[in-house]
């Protein structure tokens, strides 16, 4: 049985890392994400509720588990007898530093292998950043995330600046 963990933030999730959880999913028998519970980022959602999010956008996804994690992804993959750690590349930017993670992955996890899934060209451009940007400015995120999440960020962005007034 081949079983894959796709850690990341996911802060929050876009289109880009669902489109990448359907596709893994197709070709693992059970796909474990792994919402990185990390303290020295401050997330603009809890771990809980990145957790929360990516369960409730893979809950027609059979083979699909959600599960937060803090500390080495190669512990956290060894926990959950996975061979194999999916990533996606969107361009020449991510490649250096995904090189860089996947070599020190194998070193610490010799049995361990990264996959790359190189990104869906119509989400190349996506990412948690640029949809918490164009969210903190009040633009539509629509085109960028899934379609259950809008209202939870949107909400997000309007409780802060409640909070800041
Ligand atoms: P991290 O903080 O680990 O980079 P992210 O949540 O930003 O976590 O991303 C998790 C993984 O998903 C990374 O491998 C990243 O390259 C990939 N990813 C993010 N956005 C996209 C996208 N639009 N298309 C393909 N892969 C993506």
């Amino acid at each position: 049985m081949l079983i894959a963990v796709y850690p990341g933030s996911f802060d929050p999730t876009t289109l880009g890392h669902l489109d990448i959880i359907e596709r893994s999913a197709k070709a693992v028998d059970h796909l474990i994400i792994g919402v990185l519970n990390n303290n020295s980022k401050t997330p603009l959602f809890s771990a809980e509720e990145r957790v929360k999010m990516l369960r409730d956008v893979t809950s027609i996804f059979p083979n699909v588990e959600v599960q937060a994690f803090s500390g080495l992804l190669v512990d956290f993959a060894r926990q959950c007898n996975a061979s194999v750690i999916i990533r996606g590349l969107r361009a020449i930017t991510d490649f250096e530093y995904e090189l860089q993670m996947a070599h020190s992955n194998r070193m610490l996890a010799p049995e361990l292998d990264t996959i790359f899934l190189t990104t869906n060209l119509k989400y190349a451009y996506v990412s948690s950043s640029m949809v918490k940007e164009v969210a903190s400015f009040g633009g539509d995120i629509s085109q960028f995330v899934p379609w259950q999440l809008k209202d939870r960020i949107e909400e997000k962005y309007r409780d802060r600046i409640h909070e800041m007034r």
